[in-house]
């Protein structure tokens, strides 16, 4: 697989006073990190600065960059919406320093040839290395599988069809037996589409109040429940997106715990959010699949604590403002999230004291980085430098102005948020920094 960025020349630069937490190193310490020509070169305290320029920790947590596993960049196709430049812009913003791209595109990545005029792209423009998914199946029809092989050979970073299920099982198996030849991992957005239909919210009390149709868990977790019954047969691992329902996080803990390579990821507005919030109509909560419960939340931050769940991804889903700015009913689905996961979530999970800090670090860095087979970012010396540094004090308004995403969809706009990135680099670079 290929992660792909900007070629421009490394950065050299020393964080003094923070405090490094490094999860996956073991490290909590207040000591400096120096960074020569993109690499970490030494940690310890008074550190000779080399002439490089000081970025001042004091007061503030320095941790391995962010891994988002799910960002769709909408291009080609719509490039109003979001661009790789902007995508990987508003990723730099919110501390990441990696991102897989989804392929619904216009067209849909589903040949070799789609897949290289975007790597091309992303050599040119990218803010942050970019790794590109490839469809399962070919136009994201659901029929015929792609030519996997060369899209592997071309660079892929997986395979998908997010935005809609793999519908025929007998299909789904094919994939498995394919995407093992690959090495690459197959990633499943998980809907029974007979059961979902035209869902606009999770299926409960708030849907029948709201007169709207419902979206029932069993769609989702039906399939989940299906695709990990066939990996068990194929003795292949497979990738869970976005996970909302209880239900599918004790399938994937049964299929775990019997031995089933299965990983998952959960976005931030699962965690953070349930079906209570849509009351308000805000089409910027309408998301497939839908806020559910409070069972299903308490589900979904148990099972990120105990590693059920190894991914936070955003499924950031740039979406343009005249197609959100209708009735809730005819708005799209998706949100953006790349430059307020971390905020929400430290907001929403670690203040009130659901999640520790360390490992709302390890899910949103090493864990998504190991779910798909990368390198997990780490403060070591010898390691690329791949930091982010975060202001837990800091409270800020979310507003349009701030956003670098050409999309403004944000389930946190107006809201004030506790915690923000300060500074990012990826790769060696220091690609943001107030
Ligand atoms: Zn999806
Ligand atoms: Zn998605």
């Amino acid at each position: 697989m290929t992660l792909v960025g900007k070629a421009a020349p490394k950065d050299s630069l020393v964080v003094t006073g923070a405090r490094v937490l490094d999860p996956v190193e073991g490290i909590d310490a207040q000591v400096d990190v120096r960074v020569d020509d993109g690499v970490i070169a030494a940690i310890g305290t008074s550190l000779d600065t080399n002439a490089h320029r000081v970025v001042d920790g004091a007061g503030l947590v320095l941790a391995p960059a962010f891994v988002d596993p799910h960002v769709h960049l909408r291009t080609p196709g719509r490039e109003d919406e979001e661009t790789i430049a902007s995508g990987t812009a508003a990723a730099a913003a919110g501390g990441y320093c990696a991102i897989l791209a989804m392929p619904n595109t216009e067209p849909v990545l589903d040949s070799a040839s789609v897949l290289g005029s975007l790597l091309e792209l992303a050599r040119a423009e990218a803010e942050v290395p970019v790794g590109f998914l490839a469809a399962i199946t070919k136009r994201q029809a659901g029929a015929e599988l792609t030519e996997m092989g060369e899209l592997a050979d071309e660079g892929a970073a997986g395979f998908t069809d997010d935005g809609r299920p793999i519908a025929s099982a007998g299909l789904m198996r094919r994939a498995l037996q394919y995407a093992s030849i690959t090495g690459l991992r197959l990633a499943l957005h998980e809907e029974e589409p007979s059961l979902s239909k035209d869902g606009q919210i999770h299926e409960g009390a708030v849907s029948a109040e709201l007169g709207f149709a419902g979206y029932p868990s069993v769609a989702e977790s039906l399939m989940v429940e299906r695709d990990l019954a066939l990996a068990a047969y194929e003795g292949q691992p497979l990738h869970l997106l976005h996970l909302s329902a209880r239900e599918s996080v004790e399938a994937l803990e049964g299929a775990r715990a019997a031995g089933v390579q299965a990983t998952a990821e959960v976005t931030p507005h699962h965690l953070c959010l349930t079906d209570e919030a849509v009351r308000s109509l805000d089409a910027n909560l309408k998301m497939n699949p839908p806020l559910r419960g409070d069972a299903d939340r308490t589900a979904l931050i148990d099972a990120l604590r105990s590693g059920t769940i190894q991914a936070v991804a955003t499924d950031h889903a740039p979406h343009a403002r005249h197609e959100k700015e209708v009735p809730f009913e005819a708005a799209p689905f998706g949100v953006t999230g790349l430059e307020t996961s971390f905020a929400a979530l430290y907001t929403h999970l670690v203040e009130p004291g659901l999640l520790a800090l360390e490992l709302l670090l390890e899910r949103m860095s090493a864990g998504p980085a190991r779910a798909y087979g990368l390198e997990p970012p780490r403060i070591a010396v010898g390691a690329p430098a791949n930091l982010v540094l975060l202001d837990t004090a800091a409270s800020w308004r979310v507003t349009e102005e701030r956003f670098r995403s050409r999309s403004v969809n944000s389930w946190v706009l107006g809201r004030t948020l506790n915690g923000r990135v300060k500074t990012t680099v990826a790769d060696g670079r220091l690609v943001f920094g107030e």
